[in-house]
């Protein structure tokens, strides 16, 4: 663990916000302090250490983590002139899991911390069922790992914590912690329930942290429209929403995914049902753009595609992208039926979301109702602060 917290402020690193942005940093209490509203550091903090955010008079902002060669300089952990309490980590880390006990997503996996959103930037950790899966993506949280992973045996004794370590913020952070198990052993997989439903998540290998727990609500909502009739699956990584469908009473559900790992992955999954019947699920691997050129007439689809925009210069070309693909989506939807069109980049915000979806319906040519407004569960709180954490936006719209 590092040393830093506990220091008095007088002395310790720093760094100094730009004339004109201190006013800003305080009235929004954003949680990302962008290299460019730095102007210089004081007493050469080292990567990931906490250090004080001063203004440009001198006054203490707020306490953040630093980065050196990242874009975001520092990731704030709290605001105001008082040093964080030494143990404000693990206090945080045992609210977040707190919070979860509060909802009922009648499933052994859920999203315990949600970074920004629980006020830990950088950390990820979610439970599937024995094993809890931790993503550190700041070296802040890789020198502080013994406190998280004591944080949170102390809240599910006994259970394993895996590293997965994630190469895109190893590259931009400097990380150093390998993937693998941080307490207890095991062969990198969880078996998982989700509204009685059984998944084999594989964490080891499988994208992000393993399985996708920000679509569970979704995925319940998606399976009562399916219930009787037939669901196209876009996009269908290990075939969540296809499984969960057919168990509600689905009675065909095609499946598309471009990664051979994933469909192998999807029909293991389906094995593990033994209740839901095979017959009713057929796994494509294809290129879901290139299936849309012929995809017959479904009563569901579900277009949930990869980020098409990871930074605002790509909001364009991923505007086009999403209007291109949910066109084509809708015009496959059939009479009378329904589509979960989803984005999950951080770039492209509700609103223009929402543009998105209705340019997609004038040009599909169906007269398309907007139904229903979707998140990501309550398992993956946002910061009010940081519109950035309300990556996953979609919308159930009906099509004639
Ligand atoms: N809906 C899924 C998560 C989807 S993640 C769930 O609930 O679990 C997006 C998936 O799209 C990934 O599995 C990725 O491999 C796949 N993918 C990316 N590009 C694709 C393409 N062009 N065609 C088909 N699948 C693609």
């Amino acid at each position: 663990m590092s040393s830093s917290e506990g220091r008095t402020a007088a002395g310790g690193p720093g760094v100094r916000v730009r004339p004109g942005r201190d006013a800003i940093l305080l009235r929004s209490r954003h949680p990302w302090i962008y290299r460019q509203s730095v102007s210089g550091t004081i007493g050469d903090p080292v990567e990931g250490a906490l250090v004080s955010v001063m203004s440009s008079g001198d006054r203490i902002l707020g306490w953040g983590f630093h980065s050196a060669d990242s874009m975001i300089a520092v990731r704030m952990v709290s605001y105001g002139e008082t040093e964080p309490a030494p143990g404000w980590l693990g206090e945080r880390v045992r609210a977040a899991c707190a919070l979860r006990t509060r909802f009922s997503f009648d499933s052994d996996a859920a999203r315990l911390v949600n970074a920004e959103g629980d006020f830990i930037p950088g950390l990820i950790a979610d439970r599937y069922a024995d094993t809890i899966v931790v993503s550190l993506h700041m070296r802040a949280m890789e020198m502080r790992l013994d406190e998280i992973v004591s944080a949170l045996s102390e809240v599910f004794p006994g259970t394993r914590v895996f590293v997965k370590r994630d190469e895109h913020h190893a590259q931009v952070e400097s990380l150093q912690v390998p993937t693998g198990y941080a307490a207890g052993s095991g062969d990198g997989t969880s078996v998982v329930s989700e509204s009685g439903v059984r998944f084999v998540v594989d964490f080891a290998h499988g994208q992000k942290t393993g399985f996708y727990l920000d679509q569970r609500a979704n995925r319940s909502l998606a399976a009562e429209l399916a219930r009787g009739r037939t669901m196209l699956n876009l996009f269908s990584y290990t075939g969540a929403f296809a499984l969960r469908a057919a168990a509600a009473g689905a009675t065909a559900v095609v499946s598309v995914e471009s990664s051979a790992r994933a469909i192998e992955a999807s029909r293991r999954n389906a094995e593990c049902n033994p209740a839901i019947r095979s017959e009713t699920l057929q796994w494509v691997q294809a290129d879901a753009f290139a299936f849309l050129r012929d995809p017959g007439r479904h009563d569901v689809i579900v277009a949930d595609p990869p980020p098409f925009a990871r930074r605002r210069t790509e909001v364009e070309g991923a505007v086009r992208g999403y209007v291109g693909l949910f066109h084509q989506v809708l015009k496959a939807v059939a009479p009378g039926g329904c589509a979960l069109l989803f984005s999950c980049s951080g770039a492209v915000d509700r609103l223009l979301f929402r543009q998105i979806v209705a340019e997609a319906a004038l040009r599909s040519g169906r007269n398309v109702r907007l139904v229903r407004e979707l998140q990501a569960d309550a398992d993956h709180p946002v910061a009010a602060a940081h519109a950035e954490g309300e990556y996953l936006k979609g919308w159930v719209v009906h099509a004639h």
